[in-house]
């Protein structure tokens, strides 16, 4: 199978070591509670994602980035487009934000952990190969894994 590059795999949610394994299960807007769900484990290479307890805790840090940089822009975005910067337009633009952040809440949500796993987490890059019957015993080397 041909490798994807970073760019693709950030975007398409995969694996940070194999690129192939999906992140998450379900969809991003699904109606249900179980649509935002973190796979424990790569389904293709058997990365445990969580790499430790409290892992992801660090991308709310990325999340409220995130947040921050879509407010700014729907910010300046509405000023462009006319909406003029003075005390009667206060709702308007608070009305704005708030529907830009609760939209972009499941897109803040997935890929602040995408960028957690790919850019923000040392020792944890792509292995060519990983998962892929594992002919060089990269995904495991000493054997210790549970195969389930
Ligand atoms: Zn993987």
């Amino acid at each position: 199978m041909k490798p994807i590059s970073k760019f693709e795999a950030v975007i398409h949610c995969k694996c940070p070591r194999c690129r192939q394994g999906d992140i998450f299960s379900g969809k991003m807007y699904a109606l249900s509670f179980k649509g935002q769900t973190t796979n424990e484990y790569c389904p293709h290479c058997n990365l445990r994602f969580e790499r430790e307890p409290g892992y992801f805790y660090v991308s709310m840090f990325v999340s409220y980035a995130m947040s921050c940089a879509e407010m700014i822009s729907a910010s300046v975005g509405a000023y462009i487009l006319g909406l003029a910067l003075v005390y009667d337009n206060l709702w308007y633009y608070v009305g704005i934000l708030l529907g830009i952040v609760l939209v972009l809440t499941p897109v803040n949500y997935r890929y602040s952990r995408v960028i957690l796993l790919h850019w923000l987490t040392p020792g944890l890059g792509y292995v060519p190969g990983s998962g892929d019957s594992d002919p060089q015993g990269i995904a495991d080397p000493h054997g210790l894994a549970e195969k389930v």
